[in-house]
């Protein structure tokens, strides 16, 4: 794909060579050939993960399309290339932005998350099946399911990000954190209990443990992965469709009053 995508936009300046180098701290490379300016090389760490080399070559194919013609030389090393975008309009950011949509086209993610329910078994499968990072898929999914999600990512104990799809958005489903305090999981969650270290399918909890603003009674799917190699453990919270009158009925036992419209 590399070689050939200049032809989609009627470009003489192909990518004409693409291969490993053994590197530390950078993970790719674009540049013109030196001795040739309509050519370009793109080079890869040979040292990073399979699912992080085919990451960064999409990343640099997304330079050579978005980028290539007001730059001659893009060096992407894995500080700038491993975060997800926070929102500020970069190059940096565009890139991953496409090697994420290349990798995994939303339609195609959308169908296998649909059927199944978002477990984090789901998505190490879908890992597996489009090449790509547990973290990558973790933060796709979010972006592409209609189901009120969050991602929350630890790193050493602390909260370094999180993420939220866009229902979960709508619902201002919000977890308070300041960026001058580091923030620790909270008491009573799955993530701050230090004997579960993988709950793949889920657990119910609370939702008020996670989100102040959730309303009394509400509850929400809290799974959790902790990885192995590293200090890092990932959060995700599914939260149910959630109607206060049905729980307000269960507890009284008076069941639905007449004439009251039922939730959407
Ligand atoms: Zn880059």
């Amino acid at each position: 794909m590399a070689k050939n995508c200049h032809l989609n936009y009627g470009r003489n300046d192909p990518i004409t060579r693409i291969h490993g180098a053994a590197w530390k701290g950078i993970d790719g490379f674009l540049q013109r050939n030196p001795d040739n300016s309509r050519e370009w090389w793109l080079t890869y760490n040979i040292n990073a993960t399979p699912e992080r080399q085919r990451f960064t070559k999409a990343h640099e194919i997304g330079h050579y399309i978005l980028h290539s013609q007001k730059q001659d030389e893009f060096r992407c090393g894995p500080g700038v290339i491993l975060e997800k975008d926070t929102g500020d309009t970069n190059i940096e950011a565009q890139a991953n932005q496409f090697a994420s949509y290349l990798l995994m086209p939303a339609n195609h993610v959308r169908s296998r998350i649909e059927k199944t329910p978002i477990t984090f078994t789901l998505i190490s499968e879908l890992a597996e099946f489009y090449g790509v990072s547990f973290e990558a898929m973790c933060i796709r999914v979010i972006e592409i399911t209609s189901e009120r999600a969050v991602f929350v990512y630890w790193d050493n104990g602390m909260m370094r990000r999180w993420s939220r799809s866009e229902s979960a958005k709508r619902q201002r489903l919000w977890i308070e954190s300041s960026l001058d305090e580091p923030m620790k999981p909270f008491p009573g969650t799955l993530a701050a209990n230090s004997s579960v270290r993988q709950c793949s399918d889920g657990e119910m909890v609370q939702a008020n443990l996670w989100f102040k603003n959730a309303t009394e009674g509400e509850m929400l799917r809290e799974m959790k992965h902790t990885s192995d190699t590293f200090e890092r453990v990932l959060s995700l919270l599914i939260v149910p469709e959630f109607d206060p009158r049905s729980r307000h009925d269960l507890l009284s036992g008076s069941g639905v009053v007449p004439g009251t419209p039922n939730a959407p």
